[in-house]
């Protein structure tokens, strides 16, 4: 199982050895997907301690004093906090992320996983202090190749998509203004509803 591998990005004539296909040396995983979300999994472990991004949160963050906190709402223990570089509130350190500020991009097939571990692992100037609300849009931007404001503008048609359907007729009617044979379906209202945030 073991083979000489190419992998793109690597310059010329870098080979390196990798097991090729380990979800075939065990029952655990099905098949390579299967194997994916596992190794994902322990990536983001990885990422989680990783020491330059905690010590990129720890240098983010500066104590706060008690008028700080009752100005910007933060919990009376709360020590340190830091700006969102997206919303720009001020957030006690726990409620803070590290975010890519260009993206690690994804790992869709095994031979993808030492550059996207290696960009994944990334120098602190790739890093951005973000709230977890900022952080979810920002990472569905990435995802979907999308400015952050369209990223945001969609978060919340999906939101509204998941409203019980006569909330979101009452809406389309008494805010949108619109008549609801315009809008005959599901789709639609989140159609309508997504339009009227542009
Ligand atoms: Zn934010």
């Amino acid at each position: 199982m073991w083979g000489d591998i190419k992998i793109n990005g690597f310059t010329d004539g870098d080979t390196i050895l990798i097991m090729n296909k380990p979800w075939t040396e065990t029952e655990v995983w099905k098949n390579e997907s299967q194997y994916l979300v596992w190794l994902r999994g322990q990536f983001r472990k990885i990422w989680m301690d990783f020491v330059p991004k905690n010590e990129f949160l720890n240098e983010s963050c500066n104590p706060v004093s008690f008028e700080e906190k009752a100005l910007h709402g933060l919990h009376p223990r709360t020590k340190t906090a830091g700006k969102c570089v997206f919303c720009k509130k001020v957030f006690g350190k726990s409620k803070l992320q590290v975010d890519h500020k260009i993206p690690a991009g994804s790992m869709l097939v095994y031979n993808e996983a030492p550059k996207y571990l290696l960009r994944l692992l990334c120098s602190k100037d790739n890093m951005q202090l973000t709230c977890k609300p900022c952080h979810d849009i920002k990472s569905y931007a990435d995802k979907h190749q999308m400015t952050f404001e369209d990223a945001e503008k969609e978060k919340q048609a999906i939101a509204f998509g998941k409203w019980a359907a006569d909330r979101q007729k009452d809406y389309i009617q008494s805010v949108l203004g619109l008549k609801l044979n315009e809008v005959s379906n599901a789709k639609a209202r989140r159609q309508a509803y997504r339009e009227s945030l542009d």
